[in-house]
């Protein structure tokens, strides 16, 4: 890259970061998240997402926008991307479970935050490529499994946090049953065709299930649900 492309990167990545802590903001009132958390604001402003696009669009990386990354799927807008890890409420200790890996963006950020970060991707060429990204910038925390993100991944469950960058229908038992006890879970539920609603799922001390709608979302869909 060119110093002055260079430059161009850095501007927009602040910006990008700005405009993320306004929105934020902005949505308290369905979010209940009145301020981007510091350590999520640095890990938005340290993970370089033009690396997780395509080169051809390597110069809207830092846009307040998802974009097409091949398959048909999208990398979801960094203002999401920071809603939902701040929903979880990340914390260093924790181990997180991601379905949909996507580009491995959202992952990433969570990778700054927390101690491990697991991964599902149906998609092999997705999953594949998003590796190559986590070796690129030697993130040694996140671990991508290639499968059906439906019945989780029960061998290192439970989980703090679970998130599903995919919409679904109704959430998948399997993922309820693999949060922990005080766990949070973030997911789009509904369908392509209706609206689809960002839902905070919480477990409580006793095992109880809370579910919270939140705002309307557009998520790809999430496929091979039962
Ligand atoms: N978190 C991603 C967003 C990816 S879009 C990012 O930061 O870029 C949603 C992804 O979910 C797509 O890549 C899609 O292939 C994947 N997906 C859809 N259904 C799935 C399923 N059943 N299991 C695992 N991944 C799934």
């Amino acid at each position: 890259m060119l110093a002055q492309e260079i430059n161009y990167q850095l501007d927009n990545h602040v910006r990008m970061v700005e405009i993320i802590k306004q929105e934020i903001r902005e949505t308290a009132h369905l979010t209940d998240i009145e301020e981007l958390p510091p350590d999520i604001e640095q890990a938005l402003q340290k993970v370089p997402r033009h690396q997780f696009v395509n080169e051809e669009l390597a110069a809207f990386a830092y846009f307040n926008e998802a974009l097409p990354i091949g398959s048909g799927q999208t990398i979801s807008q960094p203002f999401i991307v920071a809603v939902m890890t701040a929903l979880i409420q990340p914390q260093k200790e924790h181990k997180v479970l991601e379905i949909g890996t996507g580009s491995g963006y959202q992952a990433a950020i969570l990778g700054q935050l927390v101690k491990e970060v697991y991964t599902i991707e149906v998609i092999p060429e997705l999953s594949l490529t998003a590796q190559r990204h986590f070796n690129e910038c030697q993130y040694r925390n996140i671990f991508p499994l290639i499968g059906n993100g439906n019945a989780g991944w029960s061998e290192y469950a439970p989980y703090d946090g679970i998130l599903v960058t995919a919409a679904c229908e109704k959430v998948p038992q399997a993922l309820i049953d693999q949060l922990s006890l005080n766990g949070r879970m973030v997911i789009p539920l509904g369908s392509q065709d209706k609206t689809q609603m960002l839902t905070l799922i919480t477990k409580d001390q006793e095992g109880h299930i809370h579910e919270k709608p939140l705002f309307p979302v557009a998520f790809v869909p999430f496929t091979c649900g039962d």
